[in-house]
């Protein structure tokens, strides 16, 4: 077994984590903000109902900014304000209402984690996190952490990114923050801090203690409840760890939890030098030519010709313009050629490459994808007979196709 790391990147002195808690949960329930999920959270006596509350908000707040949240999150318990509710809806449905938030792959599990509720477990939730993180898909370690906390009362952590970033600072902890060893003891770290009696609180407060003032860039650290414990802030104070018995073995001996010794302190960074992670991958570049059909509509409005997308893979089941992903390095020429070939089937016309007007180019970055979609539009007459044998297509007014499950790179493209 590795050799535990040096007691400044640890809480082990019991006074000390109960002032920490008490300075924390203080602190939130004078400053946390006003949420619709919180207030929910606060007033629903129906554990379950709770739980479902906090599901939802915690699965739309993965990757996602909370402002942006909010509208999503109102709508989606106004139109299923129950686990029962959510799993008698559609997917179609349920990906209309996610257009624009992104990741639609936790609207669909979010979606059959309901079903599966419903038709498996007797319309009830499990209670512990180790249940939820086991029978729900979707449900990860740190959903599952926040539901059986904030919901069902058990005394269990959770690790998020703004727990991470507290964490790391608070134990001047700089190796690889995304590293399996750096996370397991965050987690150790937070399961033993949670307060006992108030674990859900401790968990918000401890997440909104990092969104709202240890933030990423600049950290309101005057402001901050639980400085007095930071020993990222004494380091910046006073120039060098806090005088704790085995500090000195700290780094020397290969610290599993220290920066690496190519990569000191840098005192011009002050407590940001915390957490640390390993470069980020390149999102890959890739192009795609979409061409956005267009006729008049019987009642004399423009309307467009929208396909479905196969129902696995990225942006799984949503509908969008007649696309066609281009080879690097494809002259324009060529690019009509293949894509008049593509609307052919569509169609069921031949398509003249020379009749596509090449609009402009939108580019849409996906999280592992540089996305450039390179637009054409093509006006068509007459009446066009959709092929059924073909995936799903349909023509849309303009209204509908907001209204549609579309993704924002198609809004951006229309
Ligand atoms: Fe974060 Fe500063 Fe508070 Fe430390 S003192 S936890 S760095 S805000």
């Amino acid at each position: 077994a590795p050799a535990p790391p040096p007691a400044r990147h640890l809480f082990s002195d019991p006074a000390e984590i109960e002032a920490l808690r008490g300075n924390l949960l203080a602190w939130y329930d004078k400053c946390k903000r006003d949420l619709p999920w919180r207030t929910l959270a606060a007033t629903e006596p129906d554990a379950d109902r709770r739980a479902y509350a906090v599901w939802v908000s915690e699965i739309m707040l993965q990757q996602t900014q909370v402002a942006t949240v909010i509208d999503y999150y109102n709508r989606w318990m106004q139109k299923w304000p129950t686990l029962q509710a959510l799993a008698q809806a559609s997917l179609e449905e349920v990906n209309e209402l996610w257009a624009g938030l992104g990741y639609y792959s936790r609207g669909k599990r979010l979606q059959e984690a309901a079903r599966k509720v419903v038709s498996e477990l007797d319309g009830r939730m499990p209670r512990m996190a180790e249940d939820l993180q086991k029978l729900l898909p979707g449900v990860g370690r740190y959903t599952a952490g926040a539901i059986a906390s904030i919901s069902y009362g058990q005394a269990t952590g959770v690790v998020d990114g703004n727990v991470i970033r507290v964490l790391c600072r608070l134990r001047c902890i700089g190796a690889d923050s995304s590293s399996p060893a750096v996370i397991d003891r965050l987690w150790d770290m937070a399961n033993a801090l949670v307060d006992r009696s108030r674990p859900g609180d401790f968990n918000q407060a401890l997440m909104e203690l990092g969104a709202t003032v240890c933030v990423p860039k600049a950290p309101l650290c005057g402001e901050c409840p639980v400085k007095q414990h930071c020993q990222a802030r004494r380091r910046k104070l006073f120039g060098k760890p806090a005088p704790v018995p085995d500090v000195e073995d700290c780094g020397v001996g290969g610290c599993p939890l220290c920066p690496p010794a190519t990569e000191p302190w840098d005192s011009s960074l002050g407590v940001t030098n915390f957490p640390r992670k390993a470069a980020k991958k390149q999102p890959r570049a890739a192009r795609t030519a979409t061409c956005v059909l267009e006729r008049r509509g019987c009642h004399g409005a423009l309307e467009y010709l929208i396909v479905q997308r196969p129902s696995s893979g990225l942006l799984a089941g949503l509908w969008e313009f007649p696309s066609l992903p281009l080879a690097q390095g494809l002259q324009e020429e060529k690019q009509r050629e293949v894509l008049a070939d593509h609307l052919q089937a569509w169609t069921g016309r031949p398509v003249a490459a020379g009749g596509l007007r090449l609009i402009g180019e939108v580019v849409h970055i996906f999280s592992h994808i540089h996305q450039t979609y390179v637009v054409y539009s093509l006006p068509l007459d007459g009446d066009v007979i959709l092929d059924p044998a073909l995936s799903p297509s349909r023509w849309v007014t303009e209204e509908e196709f907001h209204a549609s499950a579309v993704s924002t790179a198609m809004k951006k493209v229309l």
